[in-house]
Order: C-alpha cells, then structure tokens, then sequence
C-alpha cells in the first residue's frame, strides 16, 4: 500500500517506536508476531465471527435523505454507532484481544477519553474473562459518568489519573507506566491510531473493516464503489483511518479529517493538532503535536472527550504532510448545533466527536451528484447531559 507503513516502522518521517528501555521487549514481541497472527486463517476466522455475531456486523451504510437534500449530494452515513458498546471501537478492541489471547497474556490494560474504548476493551475482557484495567482522566470520569459505570459494571477496575490536564493524553502516560511495570503478563490495547509502532498500524487494520464494507455498500447502491468524498472525525484518528484506510490509494477520492477547535483555533483552548502543532514526540511516535516552545506538551481542550488530545496518528501526519487527506477544524459550539440537527433531520444523536465531522458538511460545497461518506463513529447517549446543558433542556 502506497501510503502504508515501510519496514521500520515509518509513514515518511513519521511513525516509529520512541520507547523507554523496559518497554522495549513488549513492543519488540508485538512487532514481530502481530501480522503473523492476524493474518492467520484462524484468528481471522474468529475475528470475523465475532465483528458479524457478537458487533453485528456490517454496519448499515445509510442514504440519509433530508441530509442529501440540505446539502445538496448523496450524503452516505456509516453507521459504526449501531455497534455493540455504540462506537468504531470495538473493533480495534475485540483484535487486539484475540491478539493479546495468542500472546499468551493474563491481564489487559487500556486508557480512555470519552470512554468508548474503556467499555469497549471492559465488554471484550468480559467476553474472554480476562482482568481488565482502564485508566481514564478524572475529568472524563466526570463528564463522561454513564462510561464509568458501564466499565465497572462489566468487571473492570477503572483508575483515574490525576496528573496534567485530568484527561486522554494523562489516562495514556499512566498506562505507558502500568505496562513498563507489569510487562510480562499485560498487554496495553492502545485505543487509536497513535502509539509506537507497531500499534498506528496494527489499529488501522483493525479498524479498516469500516472502508472495506463501506466500498461493497457502496457498489451496491450507487453503482461505483469510490465516492467524491469520505469524511470523520479525528482524535488519535481510528475511526478516521478505517474511514479512510480502503480509499487511500483512490487519489480521486478526497479525504476530510475533522478536528476538535475547542472554543476557537486561537482560543489557548483547542485540539486543533495540524493547525496548531509541530513534529515532535508523543506517546512513542514521531509525529504531529501541539508543544510549547521548548518541547512541552501543551494541554489541549475539546468539549469531546473522544477528541482532546494533543496530538494525531503517524500516519495521519503524514497524509496531513503530504497532502492526501484535507485536514480542518470545528468548534464545540458548531458540533453541538449540528449534533442537534442530525437528531432532528435523520432521528439519529451522534456522539460529539461525530457531531464535528457532520459540522463540517456546512463549510463544503458539493455538486449534486457527488457521493459523501460519513463516518458515524458513534452514539450520543454518553453525551446526553452535556448536549442538554447546552441547549438547556
Ligand atoms: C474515541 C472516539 C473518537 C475519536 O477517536 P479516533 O481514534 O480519532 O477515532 C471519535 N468518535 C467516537 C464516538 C469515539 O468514541
């Protein structure tokens, strides 16, 4: 694949695995059975009885009617908020525990923003009946309570972390620490594109089953299985690259990354990570993220958990670099008015995060046979109560 990753570990200049030393050998385990193992007609087997049977696999690929009409194009919506645990992430979750089975390993640990991947990885080690450890900021915990409970309540141990901004980038470095501590028995299923390598790649595998249906859906209903656009939102970017992973090599099909602005690109409070970053170093990558001056982290702010993080994948620094993907940015108060439309257009609440990818279709102009792809990364009901005070209910 064109734009995949070469033998080092490397997308262009990024990519990589800036790792300390002691977390050195899990990584190097990882690297070197990771394509072995997925690519294994059994694990394959399993995997995709689980996403058909267990996920509910394939997710719809829905014309969304008043949508097309506001916007003028046929406006597809992918539906990965139909999943079980209601987001895209329980695909990366349930390959990385068959993963994580085949390795051997007794015990999984996992961070989490908006939650979504915590009670994805909680539901799969229920599922496995494997110990679950889910690190999350203390200020997701509160925004995002209803997660919380649900992680508990499938057996899992939920820590909070209480260093830096109290969120993602936080519930990762404590995680990075868990795993340096415990690296025998414990594998890290990391939620996004992000990470070392191999893990930007291996999660993009996991999560490129939303492009391979949404290119068979497609065929099937309208003819041609390459649309004018594909568009989702961007945290670490999983959702995003699944969107997108199928469609890489079409270099007529134009790719749109939405990003979290927070209150404003320029507001000191954002997560607009391409606008507003520099290459550096994050959580064992070489990539794109918002530092100060002298290499410090800089908090970054989205009223989305699922999208306040300082950075993005590898991979999407270097489609951002190199141009192949358009890469844009929304604000709190733009995604929550469109979070309000689609419920009331296509009686469909989407999670924040998706609300910002679906805000960006008023900034766009289309011709009207163009065909646009949305990924519905996931549902609104964690969201509820901040939706609700917005609008004040
Ligand atoms: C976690 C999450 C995101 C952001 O993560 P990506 O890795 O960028 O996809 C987006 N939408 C939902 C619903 C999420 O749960």
């Amino acid at each position: 694949m064109k734009y995949g990753v070469n033998d080092l570990g490397y997308y262009g200049d990024f990519g990589g695995a800036y790792i300390p030393e002691m977390l050195y050998p899990n990584i190097e385990e990882l690297r070197e059975q990771y394509l072995k193992i997925i690519d294994d007609p059994a694990f394959k087997a399993e995997y995709d009885d689980l996403l058909k049977n267990y996920v509910g696999r394939p997710s719809p690929l829905y014309h969304a009617k008043r949508y097309s009409e506001k916007y003028g194009a046929n406006i597809f919506f992918k539906r990965e908020d139909l999943n079980h645990t209601g987001s895209h992430k329980i695909n990366n979750a349930i390959g990385q525990i068959l993963l994580a089975k085949r390795l051997g390993k007794k015990r999984i640990i996992a961070e989490t923003g908006a939650g979504q991947h915590g009670v994805a990885t909680a539901t799969v080690c229920a599922l496995m009946g494997i110990e679950c450890v889910v690190y999350m900021g203390e200020i997701d915990m509160a925004r995002q309570a209803p997660n919380v409970s649900r992680m508990k309540m499938l057996g899992a141990t939920v820590i909070p972390a209480m260093s830096g901004s109290k969120t993602l980038k936080d519930a990762t470095n404590e995680a990075l620490r868990d795993w340096i501590a415990n690296p025998v028995d414990t594998h890290y299923i990391i939620g996004s594109v992000v990470g070392p390598y191999p893990y930007p790649d291996m999660v993009a595998r996991f999560q490129s089953i939303i492009s391979l249906e949404t290119k068979k859906q497609l065929l099937e209903e309208t003819g041609n299985e390459l649309p004018q656009y594909v568009m989702a939102c961007v945290g670490g970017g999983s959702n995003a690259m699944g969107m997108f992973y199928h469609f890489l090599d079409d270099e007529n099909v134009k790719l749109v990354a939405v990003e979290a602005a927070g209150k404003g690109v320029d507001s000191g409070h954002s997560a607009a990570t391409t606008f507003l970053g520099r290459e550096g170093v994050l959580h064992g990558s070489r990539t794109i993220l918002m530092q100060t001056d002298d290499g410090q982290v800089v908090e970054p702010y989205s009223i989305s958990a699922g999208l306040d993080y300082p950075g993005i994948g590898p991979q999407h620094a270097y489609l951002y670099k190199i141009n192949r993907a358009q890469y844009v940015s929304i604000t709190d108060d733009e995604a929550l008015q469109a979070g309000l439309l689609c419920s009331q257009l296509e009686g469909i609440i989407p999670a924040i995060e998706t609300a910002h990818a679906l805000a960006y279709l008023e900034k766009m102009q289309f011709k009207k046979d163009d065909n646009v792809v949305i990924c519905i990364s996931g549902r609104g009901d964690k969201d509820l109560d901040t939706y609700i005070k917005y609008f004040g209910y």
